[in-house]
């Protein structure tokens, strides 16, 4: 697969389009390892699939989101890897 690892801010676009609010600055606790930190400055994986936020301390899966495109167009968002996040 052709996945691309980046930093938190390439994951912006596709968060940004399930959210309404600023996700590249609002911040994440890792429920794995307690880090916390902007979004934008966690990894991100980026494929045609999907993109993975991960945790920069740890590589725990923060967020997982897939768009499905056949059909009606849906979002897949799998957010257990977050404790909370903060938004400002
Ligand atoms: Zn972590």
């Amino acid at each position: 697969m052709d996945e691309h690892r980046l930093d938190g801010n390439a994951a912006g676009g596709i968060l940004g389009e399930v959210f309404t609010f600023e996700m590249t600055t609002a911040r994440a606790a890792c429920a794995h390892c307690g880090a916390t930190g902007p979004l934008g400055s966690s990894m991100a994986y980026v494929s045609e699939i999907g993109t993975v936020v991960r945790c920069a301390a740890c590589d725990n899966a923060l967020i997982r989101v897939v768009r499905q495109d056949e059909g009606p167009a849906r979002y897949w968002l799998d957010l257990r890897g977050v404790e909370y996040l903060q938004l400002e």
